[in-house]
Parts: C-alpha cells; structure tokens; sequence
C-alpha cells in the first residue's frame, strides 16, 4: 500500500486534534453548566437567614448577620467558634436530675406555721344559727378558729392577717361557724398578693422556681417554697380558666387576627408554640402538632370569619378567613433572589411593595380607608405583571439548565417559586391597599411570640406538659391584659383574687 501524501497526513492529524478537542469541550462545558447548577443549589441553601428567606430570626443563632453583638446576657459571644451561624439554640447546661419541681419525698420543707402574733387580726362572729335562725348575739363562743394568711409587707418584712371565727351551739343543737372571707381556707395560707407576684416572677420574668423562692427569703424574709410556687402556677391556671374562653370568643369575632408558630422544646421533645392574636387579645398553645391539630384545639380559626394574617404557613388556607400574607416574608425572600442572583425584577418588586405600602399610609394619614381603586388597580397590574415576567424568565432560566445538564429533575428554583407565588397570592399579597385596617407584615405575631423565645433561651426548654399548658393560658391572659392597659401584677392580683370567676378581661 502506498503512503498517503503528506498534506493529507496532516488534514487527518488536525481533524482527529479538532475532534478530541471538541469532545474535550463537551465534556467540560457539561460539568460547568452541573457546577453552576450545584453552586447555585448550595448558595440557595447557604445564604437563607431571616433577612433573605420566610426562615425566622430565632434561626440565625448567636451570630446573627445584623444584629447587636451582644445578647440578653450582656455577654459577647465569640464569632471565631460560629463563623456559619449554625449553632443551635442555646439549651440549660443544667443536668437533669430526674426529679419533680418542688418539694421532693422525704424532705421535711419549711412548712408555714401559724405565728404568735399576727399584724392584723379579723373577727368573724356568729350572728345567727344558720339553721334556725334564731340569735346568737348573746351565747358563749364554744370555740375560736384562726386562720393565718401570710403576703409580703415592705421590705425584710412579711404580713400576717390572723382571721378568727367564732363557733357558737345554738339551743336547737346546730353548730355554727363564723363565716371566713372567700379563699381563706387552711390553717396558714400563702394570700393572692404572695401568689400573684410567684406568678409574675415565674411566668412573666421568667425566673425558675428556686429562684423565685430564693426572691421571697431574701427580700420579705418570707419562706416559700419552690413547691408551693409551682402550686400557684396551677391556681392561677385553674383561676383563669373561663378568661382563656373569653378569649378565645373575642378573637373568634375580631376583625383581624395575627397567626404564627415556632418550635419550643416541652418536655425534651420538640414542640409548637402556636399564637393568634390581634390589638386587644392573644391566644398561646403549645402543641406536640405544628398543624391542623393545634390550630383546631385552639378553637377559633374553624369559626372565624375575619382576615388572617400570616407567613403563608399551609395549614391556615385550610380556613374560610380573608387571607393575608406577610409583606416583611416576601421583602426578605425577594431580598435573597437579590443577593443570590441580582435579579432586577426582584428588586423592581421590592420597590413596588414598599411603595404601595407608602401610598397606602398616606391615604390614610388624609383619612381614607382604601386605595383609590383606580391606584390601586394600576399597582395591582404591574405588580403582576412584572411577578409573571420574573417567573417566565426563571422558568427560561431552569429550562436551559435542564437541556444542558440533559436531566429533567433539575429542581425548581427557589427564586421561581417565590414569583410563581406571588402571582398566585397577589390579592393575599396585597390586600393591605383595600382595607387600611389590615398590616403590610405580620411582626405582630411575631412580637408576640418573642417571648416563647425568650423562655427558650432562659430555661432552655418548659419541663412537662402541664408546665406548658400553664405558660400558654397564664401568657394568653398577660399578654392581653398589657394590650388592654392593665399593670400584668395588678392583673395577676384580680386573677388570684378573683373566687368569683368574673374576668378581668375585655369588660369594656
Ligand atoms: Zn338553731
């Protein structure tokens, strides 16, 4: 066989060069677009904190990106040893000792005695017989009976109020007791003030029984103990029984209500912290069930009829409330696709929500109570339209990626979602402009939940199921007293004192 000539050698040589390098650049081209794909998977996983995504601040940890360096301790956390802010909430390094709050088997305790001589001394005396009703002004006293009630004085000290009753026979031979005021009823008692402020310390400050028993020694020299303490978290649950109905009813009727949850650690397990509020009322719940469960046994949402403002939490479509969905969410979220991909139409949408938010006030600084409908219709439009484009384009976006990569399960963006979602809950997403009742955000919400946190931080998690159906009645009743004006003690005092079971609440 004869050699080629040796133009040809070369042709040959450079084609088998371009081919190889072609198929070099495939291939190489196809782990890009797979990198690209992956980067952009993992910056979307990455850079969600509670300014660029719906996840909340409770979430960013210690090394939030904004906020104030030091936290409610007063002490400055190190930012070297959580450079990813990925610590976890902070817990009580206490160990667990296994054991029940309060008083334990076998421990003797300070149990109260009646004192020698009390500040204050109130007589009950027999008038009449309470069965014939004949009188018994004149007759002997048979017997006295007294009853101590111990509540703090001013400083160092303790009161005691002694009550003595008279017991008097009468000729028909019925034995009379002189009545003893309403709650007094043992032989020495703790009295509201005592219980109402074990109440406020544990409940509202957040102190740990010990602590709040420690509180009553050192300041009025009063012995409580950590298990009577944890006794009157009970009595002033048990007291407020028919306030958390009167609650529950009033939020049932109110025009706008507020709806959110957050995880809360009861009894070692994780549980939900479910609130619905509005500007007068809040409802606490604590749940093992983040959904419809919880929401249920709060008994408002299956009857109400008002606007629901909330984070777009599924749960709550399931409800015939006039939805609305949180502004703040969505800025934070658009705010991501921003950071992520410097998307201009997620800022176009930004500036458009925070715009109507501005006219809105306006109108309603000159008294209106809507939108003109004429803006509002125009706002509404091109908030849609450039919602659609955005999710158009993203969609384009993902469809490239999927014929580069040859994959079909390229996953959607997050940035496509947020728009797809905003084109379908645009009336939700909006409807502060039509009724200036309604809040652009739901931070009511989250205000109100705060304090689920904050115990959260302090005591690490509530202890048994019992404690937390303490804590969400005992706050529900706090908490709208506050939004009513009332002093949170002084409410607590009329709940411990309040035999009659009249709420204080809502009495208008
Ligand atoms: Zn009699």
């Amino acid at each position: 066989m004869s050699q080629p000539a040796p133009e040809f050698q070369i042709i040959v040589a450079l084609l088998t060069a371009v081919n190889e390098q072609q198929e070099q650049i495939t291939c190489l081209s196809e782990q890009v677009s797979k990198l690209e794909a992956e980067n952009k998977e993992l910056s979307d996983r990455l850079n969600t904190n509670s300014r660029n995504s719906s996840k909340p601040p409770s979430t960013d940890g210690y090394a939030k990106p904004s906020a104030k360096k030091k936290d409610s301790s007063g002490t400055t956390p190190d930012p070297d040893s959580d450079p990813k802010g990925e610590k976890p909430n902070p817990k009580s390094l206490r160990e667990k000792s296994g054991r029940k709050p309060g008083g334990q088997r076998g421990h003797k305790g300070s149990t109260l005695r009646q004192v020698e001589d009390p500040g204050r001394t109130q007589y009950h005396p027999v008038i009449d017989c309470e069965n014939c009703h004949r009188s018994l002004r004149s007759s002997k006293i048979v017997k006295l009976i007294e009853r101590q009630v111990f509540e703090p004085g001013r400083f160092g000290h303790f009161e005691v109020t002694a009550h003595v009753a008279e017991v008097k026979k009468c000729e028909c031979g019925h034995v009379t007791l002189g009545s003893f005021p309403e709650g007094v009823d043992s032989h020495v008692q703790y009295g509201p003030a005592t219980q109402a402020l074990a109440v406020y310390l544990c409940q509202y400050q957040l102190v740990p029984y010990k602590r709040a028993s420690q509180f009553f020694l050192d300041i009025y020299g009063l012995e409580v103990s950590p298990g009577s303490i944890c006794m009157f978290q009970e009595n002033a649950y048990d007291q407020l029984a028919s306030t958390e109905q009167v609650i529950v009813d009033a939020l049932k009727n109110a025009p706008i209500a507020g709806a959110d949850e957050t995880g809360m650690r009861v009894a070692g397990s994780l549980w939900w912290m479910h609130v619905l509020r509005s500007e007068k009322w809040t409802l606490y719940h604590l749940d093992p069930s983040k959904g419809h469960s919880a929401i249920e046994s709060m008994g408002v949402l299956l009857t109400f009829a008002g606007i629901l403002v909330h984070d777009h939490y599924k749960a709550y479509f399931r409800y015939a409330a006039l939805h609305v969905l949180c502004n703040a969410h969505h800025l934070r979220e658009l705010q991501g696709v921003v950071d992520r991909d410097c998307n201009h139409l997620a800022v176009r949408l930004q500036r458009m929500l925070r715009l109507a938010w501005h006219l809105s006030n306006g109108f309603k600084k000159i008294g209106m109570e809507a939108m003109p409908e004429t803006i509002r219709q125009r706002i509404s439009s091109l908030f849609e339209r450039t919602a659609k484009r955005a999710q158009a384009e993203e969609a384009e976006y993902m469809e490239r990626l999927r014929q580069r990569r040859g994959d079909d399960k390229v996953r959607n963006t997050k940035a496509f979602n947020l728009f797809k979602r905003l084109v379908k809950f645009k009336e939700a997403t909006l409807r502060f402009m039509t009724d200036f009742r309604i809040p652009f955000d739901n931070n009511g919400s989250e205000r109100d939940i705060r304090n689920g946190k904050v115990k959260q931080k302090i005591s690490g998690c509530i202890r048994s199921k019992k404690g937390a159906e303490w804590y969400s009645r005992i706050r529900s009743y706090v908490s709208s007293a506050r939004k009513q004006g009332h002093n949170v003690f002084e409410a607590l005092l009329i709940a411990m004192k309040n035999y009659s079971d009249q709420p204080l609440l809502g009495a208008e």
